[in-house]
């Protein structure tokens, strides 16, 4: 399906003015016959599969293909926040799951933020990573509302185990811990920023080291069963696959159009603002909170630089401009003057002028039931899946392709219930996605 391969010419993200040294790399001129493991996309997703499937101890030959350039995806163009969902999901997914498999989540969630400072001390990543706190910030009564309902029903699930970790502020003390005046209920817990390119290419380069083959600018077009194998059929000639990993996210419906409803290129936007005279540093990256999923999310770089998303005012009452969306090459209309005015916002940046030097826009994954799709296809041995992670991949996708190596190496796969690809996720029919952003159905 060509109408869902990443377009040529994407917008240049802030973190993409990192420097690597092997743009454009294959590792051979020519595409391998065959390969052991093929994994689509090389992203947060694929890359980090191919880590753990080295750590795990696989020596077979594993081949990347990548439609762009390495890591030129939602991975190169997202926000940089780590950031887990702990509390402010907790009644919708109590209500799907139960209060075990809420927190199974959660705690999910929040495991990665160990796991990513273990990844990076052990690899000895030069990626900005911080290990800090965030605030979520809400400032209408409904956004207040939903989030005092969400913090009650987290506090009280016996299985959540990080509770200990989340603290409610309000009043006063909402006020001055956010710095936002307006703010009457905030949320803290612990949360990470880093450079996402700069993490996924440096791994990149310890897995070719270790024999990976990668093969840019080489877009998978069809898959084709073969005698329990997979024939990938690319632009530059066809390989057979022993075991194939679709790690391609927004983009999975072009190698796999059963996917087309199930996970949708949503267009998002992101800014990157230098402040002119430097005012005191932000305590906290934030998420604030508006009614529905209006939001914003924003870091606070070491380097007095503030890297900051959303502006879904502008995005999701459009149907048109964001929804079945591929093209990263262009902005959204009204979202860089949006990022113009933000830090206002904050009480110590009132009166500090901004330059919004980088805007840019990526496509996220985002599935029908808001949950990723991970482990083998249903009954197509051999096919193995990590993709569409709702624009919430960070604290999602590492342990997510760790547990899906062992897998492939024969072990349990160890996620979240709500994550498992099966047949009845397959089945069902109902996609959740524009009801859950408020589109108007007017405009459908
Ligand atoms: C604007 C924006 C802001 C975001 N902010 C945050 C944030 O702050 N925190 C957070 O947790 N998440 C955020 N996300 C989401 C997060 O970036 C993603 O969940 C995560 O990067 C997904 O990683 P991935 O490897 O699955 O996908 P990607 O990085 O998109 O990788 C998929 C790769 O597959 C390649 N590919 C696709 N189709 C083919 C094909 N047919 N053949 C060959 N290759 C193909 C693509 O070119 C791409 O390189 C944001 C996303 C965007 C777009």
């Amino acid at each position: 399906m060509t109408d869902y391969l990443p377009v040529p010419n994407p917008t240049k993200s802030f973190w993409l003015t990192a420097e690597v040294d092997f743009h454009d790399h294959r590792s051979t001129a020519e595409l391998p016959p065959e390969a052991d493991i093929v994994i689509v996309g090389s992203g947060y997703a694929g890359t980090t599969t191919a880590h753990f499937l080295m750590k795990e101890g696989f020596d077979g030959t594993i081949v990347m293909l990548e439609a762009r350039d390495v890591c030129s995806g939602a991975t190169a163009r997202n926000g940089g926040h780590l950031k887990p969902s702990l509390y402010y999901s907790q009644k919708s997914w109590t209500k799907k799951f139960g209060e075990k498999g809420a927190a199974e989540i959660a705690n999910f969630e929040f495991a990665h933020l160990a796991a990513m400072k273990e990844l990076i001390e052990k690899e000895n990543i030069d990626c900005d990573f911080v290990l800090g706190r965030s605030c979520d910030v809400h400032l209408t009564p409904s956004a207040v509302n939903a989030a005092l309902e969400n913090y009650q029903q987290f506090a009280k699930n016996p299985y959540v185990t990080c509770k200990q970790d989340v603290q409610l502020h309000v009043g006063e003390n909402a006020k001055t811990i956010s710095h936002v005046l307006d703010s009457e209920v905030c949320v803290t817990f612990t949360a990470g920023q880093l450079w996402p390119y700069k993490l996924v290419t440096s791994l990149l380069r310890k897995c070719m080291q270790q024999g990976l083959n990668l093969q840019t600018n080489t877009p998978v077009l069809e898959i084709q069963g073969f005698d329990n194998k997979w024939l990938v059929k690319t632009t530059r000639g066809t390989i057979l696959a022993r075991k194939l990993v679709i790690a391609t996210n927004a983009y999975t419906a072009s190698v796999e159009p059963k996917f087309m409803n199930k996970i949708v290129p949503i267009k998002g936007i992101c800014s990157h603002i230098t402040p002119k005279v430097r005012p005191s540093h932000l305590s906290h990256t934030y998420g604030i909170r508006y009614d529905g999923a209006d939001q914003d999310y924003l870091i606070n770089r070491a380097d007095g630089t503030v890297v900051v998303g959303g502006a879904k005012k502008h995005i999701f009452p459009f149907k048109n401009v964001f929804y079945n969306v591929v093209d990263d090459s262009t902005l959204i209309s009204g979202t860089k003057e949006y990022f113009d005015n933000y830090m206002k916002l904050f009480h110590d940046w009132k009166f500090t002028d901004t330059d919004t030097d980088h805007v840019w826009s990526g496509i996220l994954g985002y599935t029908d039931d808001s949950f990723p799709y991970v482990g083998e296809m249903p009954h197509e041995s051999n096919k193995f899946i990590i993709a569409g992670f709702h624009g919430h991949g960070m604290p999602r996708v590492l342990l997510s392709a760790k547990a899906l190596a062992g897998n492939i190496m024969g072990k349990k796969l160890e996620v979240p219930e709500a994550f498992k690809i099966s047949q009845e996720r397959m089945t069902r029919t109902r996609n959740e996605i524009l009801a859950s952003l408020g589109t108007p159905v007017a405009k459908l």
